[in-house]
């Protein structure tokens, strides 16, 4: 019998790494994961593109050269660092006029895609393609995990390769399939071969999503329910087929919470850091937010966040109609983000049309949404689906408590209130029987109630703050995975 093969570097790519580029979740996770892979022994290179403004938040810079290579775009070259901030190590892919730019990874500065994200994507994946080889900077990963759909062409080429290092394909959210035409697919050079309803195409175009789901050796998703859901036709994108094909080489992790960044005890950004023991503090945070954000100054009335891009997954609508139903009720609202400009109209008309009770902050703001953990009741998040979500996470961590729909990660992290689970100390939040504003209405009703009963609350909120999302076991399983994808191809 040969002996288990250790495993030991491993080349992480990404398309978003807080601090250095960060639009969601993938971003925090892309930060947190690596790190924690590094605790445990392994030699973690995280690869991203060096966006505007990421090369100055690193230190201990190295220049790792040009990369050359077939189909790569000449000036290419690597930066090694240190990220000032985490500690994390990582290679930054510059390519003149490709990423620094104006704007987020994806689009620019008015929302709109850059018209060239298959070409900046591909050349990240040849460039991953070339370290995965060995040809670069004497290193050479073991293993390669690659996330969503913009590294989805690593898979497919490496397999094309001989001695290639066998690849891990994690999917952050299904629905962003990395969708492009006919002519992009021959400008790629790639394979025509690869052009067929067993390799890429999709409905007469190709997606970057299908290549990773199809090529890598084995999948990942970000919960045990979203690894479930994906499968079915409800949730499945189109992909729910080939996902079912691929169903014993997929398997469901739970993100983790970097409690470093995300800590009510130690938290930077916040007036007045708190513990479950001292939760008057947190009192004093909720009427600096309140000032802050120009709502009236109302200890006694609930005060309910939400942090978010606003789009249709994550069930703004619901929080809109939900909003308009509770206009005169006693009830106020903090919520930050963008996005969609509809989402974004009626919020700013909602807000002027009751400027004590709703708060609107229509932009990104990393202190503001620590701010919002630390000073409101309750945390909503009624979203359609949701692969893990790392909102409601941090909520419990800050006794600020979610309320939820039944989905992905939504469902496998938080415990709905009823007199039972609240007894045995187990309620960690609400959750809603469905996506829907009736069922929404009926939870939200119940979850005030229990905000007005001072001993049910207190229990819910310290129970909430005793859970454990740290990274510690996640890691543990990425890396028996790794090891068992090593060993067994
Ligand atoms: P998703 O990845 O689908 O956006 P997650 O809940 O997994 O959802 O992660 C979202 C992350 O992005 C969280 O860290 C959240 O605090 C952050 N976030 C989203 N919108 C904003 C915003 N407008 N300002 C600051 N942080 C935001």
């Amino acid at each position: 019998m040969t002996p288990n093969r250790s495993i030991r570097n491993i080349l992480f790519v990404t398309s978003e790494c807080y601090p250095l580029a960060k639009v969601g979740g993938l971003a925090d996770v892309s930060s947190s994961l690596p790190r924690a892979l590094a605790t445990k022994g392994l030699n973690v290179v995280t690869l991203l593109p060096a966006y505007q403004g990421a090369l100055t938040q690193l230190e201990n810079t190295r220049a790792l050269g040009a990369i050359n290579g077939p189909l790569l775009m000449p000036d290419l070259s690597l930066i090694e660092g240190t990220v000032k901030q985490t500690g994390q190590r990582v290679w930054l892919l510059q390519a003149p006029g490709l990423y620094d730019r104006d704007g987020t990874p994806y689009a620019d500065a008015y929302g709109h895609d850059w018209p060239d994200n298959w070409q900046r994507y591909a050349q990240l994946c040849r460039v991953a393609c070339e370290i995965a080889s060995g040809r670069v900077a004497d290193w050479q990963p073991d293993l390669v995990h690659c996330n969503d759909w913009q590294t989805g062409l690593i898979p497919v080429l490496l397999k094309q390769a001989s001695l290639a290092p066998p690849t891990l394909f994690t999917i952050h959210n299904l629905a962003y399939l990395g969708l492009f035409d006919g002519d992009i697919f021959s400008q790629l050079q790639l394979p025509p071969a690869l052009w067929s309803f067993d390799a890429l195409e999709f409905h007469g175009r190709f997606s970057y999503l299908k290549g990773g789901l199809g090529f890598a050796d084995a999948l990942t998703t970000v919960s045990p329910t979203y690894a479930k859901e994906i499968q079915t036709e409800d949730y499945g994108c189109g992909l729910d087929g080939l996902l079912r094909f691929r169903k014993k080489a997929l398997t469901g992790i739970l993100n983790g919470v970097d409690y470093e960044t995300w800590n009510p005890e130690t938290d930077p950004t916040i007036a007045f850091p708190y513990t479950s023991q001292s939760l008057t503090e947190k009192a004093k945070n909720k009427k600096h937010l309140q000032k802050k954000t120009g709502l009236a100054p109302k200890s006694n009335q609930p005060l309910i966040g939400l942090i978010s891009r606003l789009v249709e997954q994550k069930g703004i609508d619901l929080i809109i109609d939900l909003m308009k139903a509770y206009a005169d009720e006693p009830v106020q609202w903090v919520t930050l983000g963008n996005g969609n400009v509809d989402y974004e109209r009626e919020l700013k008309a909602l807000a002027e049309a009751h400027p004590s009770a709703i708060s609107f902050t229509p932009s990104y703001d990393e202190q503001l949404a620590h701010q919002i953990e630390a000073g409101a009741d309750f945390f909503l998040m009624p979203s359609r689906y949701e692969p893990c979500g790392l909102n409601q996470m941090y909520s419990l961590r800050y006794g600020t408590v979610p309320i939820v729909t039944p989905t992905g990660g939504l469902a496998d992290t938080i415990i709905h209130t009823t007199p039972g689970t609240l007894s045995k100390k187990q309620a960690t939040g609400f959750v809603t029987k469905g996506a829907d504003l009736p069922n929404l209405k009926q939870t939200f009703k119940h979850a005030l109630n229990i905000y007005k009963d001072k001993a049910a609350w207190l229990k819910l909120r310290r129970t909430g703050m005793q859970q454990d999302f740290s990274w510690g076991k996640s890691a543990a399983a990425y890396l028996q995975l790794y090891e068992k994808i090593v060993n067994t191809g």
